[in-house]
């Protein structure tokens, strides 16, 4: 039987789960298709990052998470010794969440359900196919059958081997693994005393972290193995023996409920829209999981662009919005290739490598150096190209950061409280702002700040984007401040044109 919906994601992993959110939220008909029958119960990913967090936050998502995880207030760069510290960064959420990436899934995938979307589990695209003014997916059903999806939009969600990617035929340029290393969820009979534990000596690399009261994530780089081939099982004895060369103990290591080799191949699509097809999360870029990056990175794509396909489906979208997110996540992922890359690079247990770790490690105790780091291993050093056809501001393509606001009526409200309903907020910083609240899709809020921000110091208005990024902001001191304000919103929003 044929359906028909508005988006179709192929692939239900945490990226797909975000994407559908949020275009269901929007009230765009979505489904989403997955090959697995039931989530995997194991997890590749453990930690969210500040920005990651922020984006929950405007959803009104980030209790729920953070009921389930719990908050560590550093970052890591290649394991080296001085941490990164999150605590002093421009944010509400100064720290990294530790939740297993199964737990954030079952939260997305919940979430997206709740908002109505609809999910086909053991359903496995087999081609995707577009005209102009449609997108066919085939698929096979959970019972065998096949069927096709008819959509005005695809996205391939479905990770680094992605049918959709290929299907579109968008090249994956990069490189091969050129070393490999190994995990384990296991029990430490004898665990590090405090529980967390990063070691580098000449003889390899050993990183463990707690996961709940009996099993810890142990992450073994064993300069004598790296070239093990990805598909080479993972043994507890080889494990045990690394572990004691090592760290000269196996923390009495037993019971590990999953073990798996990973290597460092590190690709980029070239193209993350290929006209009604487009790629987000693994399906878009693959990378050694250096810093913890690459879940999060994927979650920042879904949000970039959920509201651009929502505003697309309800004929919305300027011409040229759909073409941002290309431009916009693609460098964004460059700079995630580019960390990771460094940070594997510096995994070389020889003298000078290890003398290189040490001399990285000094220079971040500088907190400025540390502060540079956190920031992109963070995310929260994004920031998109400034809208070309407004006058240039600071403020323009940077996220904001949450603040409180002083209504006129005396309460005071979160700014990321008014991005939940993954609208545009127009915020007038100034008392007599004019009336833009007939305009869909927008909501328009005159406040004051309760506490003062350089960054913000003469600003009339800003226009503020469904993902916490301004789109533009306009001085209280520019000569024709209504006219601007006007020619932005007529810019982002008013126009109607179907894609
Ligand atoms: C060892 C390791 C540790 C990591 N640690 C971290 C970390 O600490 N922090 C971090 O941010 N990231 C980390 N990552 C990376 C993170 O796990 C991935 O970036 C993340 O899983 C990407 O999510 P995704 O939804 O894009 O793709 P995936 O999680 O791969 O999901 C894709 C989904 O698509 C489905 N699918 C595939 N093909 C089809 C098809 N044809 N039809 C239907 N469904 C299909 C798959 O079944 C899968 O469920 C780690 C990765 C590894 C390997």
């Amino acid at each position: 039987m044929a359906m028909n919906v508005e988006a179709v994601i192929i692939g239900g992993g945490p990226v797909g789960f975000m994407l559908a959110s949020e275009l269901a939220m929007a009230g765009v008909k979505t489904c989403v298709i997955e090959r697995l029958e039931k989530p995997v119960p194991h997890s590749k990913a453990l930690t969210l990052h500040p920005r990651t967090l922020e984006l929950l936050e405007m959803r009104g998502l980030l209790e729920r998470f953070v009921s389930k995880g719990s908050k560590i207030p550093s970052g890591h760069f290649s394991m080296l010794d001085t941490r990164l510290d999150f605590s002093g960064l421009d944010t509400s959420c100064p720290y990294t969440l530790l939740l297993p990436q199964a737990k954030t899934e079952q939260l997305l995938e919940e979430h997206a359900r709740s908002l109505g979307a609809e999910v086909f589990r053991g359903a496995e695209a087999l081609s995707v196919t577009q005209n102009g003014a449609e997108v066919q997916t085939i698929f096979k059903d959970r019972d065998g059958s096949v069927r096709t999806v008819t959509s005005q939009f695809a996205v391939g969600a479905d990770g680094a081997g992605s049918t959709v990617r290929k299907q579109a035929r968008i090249e994956f340029p990069g490189t091969d693994s050129t070393i490999t290393a190994a995990l384990a969820d296991a029990a430490l009979l004898s665990p590090p005393p405090s529980g967390v534990m990063s070691l580098c000596t000449k003889e390899g690399g050993v990183m463990i972290v707690p996961l709940s009261p009996n099993q810890y994530r142990i992450v073994v780089v064993s300069p004598y193995r790296t070239q093990t081939q990805k598909d080479v099982p993972v043994t507890e004895e080889e494990l045990k023996a690394d572990l004691i060369r090592i760290c000269g103990t196996d923390f009495g290591l037993t019971e590990s409920s999953w073990k798996s080799r990973f290597g460092n191949a590190a690709r980029q699509a070239k193209r993350y829209r290929d006209g009604r097809i487009f790629l987000a999360g693994d399906a878009a870029h693959i990378h050694f999981p250096a810093g913890g990056q690459g879940l999060n990175v994927g979650l920042q794509d879904a949000m970039n662009l959920g509201w651009k396909l929502a505003a697309a489906v309800k004929g919305t979208a300027p011409l040229w919005l759909l073409d941002s997110y290309h431009e916009e996540r693609h460098p964004a992922a460059e700079g995630l290739l580019r960390n990771t890359e460094a940070q594997t690079k510096l995994i070389d247990f020889s003298q000078a490598g290890l003398h290189l770790r040490s001399m990285m490690s000094e220079l971040l105790a500088f907190p400025e150096v540390n502060r540079y780091i956190a920031g992109q291993i963070s995310a929260l050093d994004v920031r998109y190209e400034a809208d070309p056809d407004m006058p240039p501001h600071c403020l323009n393509g940077s996220r904001l950061p949450d603040m409180e606001l002083n209504l006129p009526d005396g309460s005071s409200e979160r700014l990321y409280s008014l991005l939940q309903n993954g609208t545009f907020v127009l915020l007038s910083l100034i008392q007599e702002a004019d009336d833009h609240s007939r305009i869909k899709g927008l909501r328009t809020v005159t406040a004051s700040l309760a506490e003062p921000d350089g960054k913000l110091r003469g600003v009339h208005t800003i226009l503020i984007r469904p993902d916490g990024h301004v789109a533009w902001a306009v001085d209280a001191s520019a000569p024709d401040c209504a006219d601007l304000i006007q020619t932005g919103l007529r810019r982002w929003l008013s126009v109607t044109s179907r894609v």
